[in-house]
């Protein structure tokens, strides 16, 4: 391809709406410290959200160590996590004191597998720390009632399930707590940014107060706090795309179904499918490539496509649990289906604005290259330089 086609690229609005809502700033000369349009989308997401109680940060990552500082845990405490996922996560369980114990994930959808949670628990577990993997929505069910059973709390990374609802509830009301990213990467963006979504009014003050140096709204110190404060120019840009969100959705959704009508039934390409019962928002393309149908590696394929100037993402690789500044810091489990992911995962050029003829030629390169399928969608020399 002439042009570079990567994994992802940001939604933004017409550049005149933007204008027209930061247009106010200056008239303010408000730019941060929980302003009017802070406080306004804040409004918004809690309810296109569906949950009780939210709180904004400056991005996603910081919305997950203060939902884990709020918390109050001993120093120390283990905390049940998944190895299949970005660094943030394993990082800000690290990050506040506490230590990550990675249990295996399930086949199917790549979240964490509630069978394997209970043989993790000893006196020191604290905490429950699921991702909904792509927009994949955990067990929460089962989770759940683990969590009930040993008195542990559940805070789940729903970076990646923006808007999404499970069983008629917006995905961020279940667990004490979850967090959102809304990097410029994710479905919804507000350029950098994140929030904390969760159910017990007594966490508000507390969550407000790690975010702004652990002062109260009436500026006393009642807290140890950071600075993870949302800035106006950030909020503004979410309440431009959050006009737009649903009509992104829907584009994102006719790519996928783009992208399925070539790759759904081929022998060695799994399509991770969506799942009953979740108003899913299309995040992400992620396909596993098993090597011994498909003929080629995980990594062959990539660099096949990035030979074309197409980048696709290996997302997630390698497993957290590997990473060398973990090494002999944290407790050895045994997760072969994370293992076995992590091998054959790559996450597909996905982005609301995806034109049908890409994806022609992305899949007609992937197709190409599986031995079995040597279909070619157009005469590659034509196409390709
Ligand atoms: C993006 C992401 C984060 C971090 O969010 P930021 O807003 O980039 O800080 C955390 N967890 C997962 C699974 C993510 O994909």
């Amino acid at each position: 391809m002439e042009k570079s086609i990567y994994v992802t690229q940001s939604s933004m609005p017409d550049f005149e709406e933007y204008v027209s809502e930061i247009r106010q700033i200056w008239d303010s000369h408000i730019l941060t410290n929980m302003g009017k349009l802070h406080n306004e989308l804040e409004q918004k997401l809690r309810k296109y959200l569906s949950v009780k109680g939210i709180m904004l940060y400056t991005n996603g990552h910081m919305a997950l160590e203060a939902a884990l500082q709020v918390m109050g845990f001993p120093a120390g405490g283990e905390v049940i996590t998944t190895p299949f996922t970005f660094a943030s996560t394993t990082h800000a369980i690290v990050r506040s004191g506490l230590r990550p114990v990675f249990c295996d994930i399930k086949e199917d959808d790549l979240t964490m597998d509630p069978d394997q949670i209970e043989r993790l628990i000893t006196e020191h577990t604290v905490a429950i720390v699921p991702v909904h993997v792509y927009g994949n929505v955990c067990n929460v069910r089962e989770i759940e009632r683990i969590a009930k059973k040993h008195n542990l709390k559940v805070i789940y990374d729903a970076a990646h399930a923006f808007g999404e609802q499970y069983e008629g509830r917006g995905v961020g009301s279940f667990g004490d707590a979850s967090i959102f990213s809304f990097h410029a990467t994710k479905v919804f963006n507000t350029i950098e940014g994140g929030a904390v979504t969760f159910h017990d009014p007594e966490l508000k003050n507390r969550l407000y107060e790690i975010k702004n140096f652990g002062l109260s709204k009436e500026g006393f110190p009642e807290t140890v706090g950071g600075n993870a404060k949302m800035n106006e120019f950030q909020a503004a840009m979410g309440i431009c795309n959050l006009r737009h969100v649903e009509e992104e959705i829907a584009k994102r959704k006719n790519v996928v179904e783009h992208y399925r009508a070539f790759l759904e039934d081929i022998d060695g390409l799994t399509l991770v499918r969506p799942q009953d019962g979740v108003k899913t928002n299309y995040a992400y393309l992620p396909v596993l490539i098993d090597e011994k149908k498909a003929g080629i590696t995980r990594d062959e394929l990539c660099n096949r496509l990035n030979a074309h100037n197409i980048y696709p993402r290996k997302y997630f690789y390698p497993l957290t649990s590997s990473f060398p500044c973990y090494k002999d810091k944290v407790r050895e489990t045994n997760t072969p289906v994370a293992s076995w992911a992590t091998e054959r995962i790559l996450a597909l050029p996905l982005y609301a604005d995806l034109d049908s003829d890409s994806v022609d030629a992305i899949c007609s390169i992937i197709l190409a290259s599986i031995p079995s399928k040597k279909v070619y969608l157009y005469e590659p020399e034509s196409l390709f330089i």
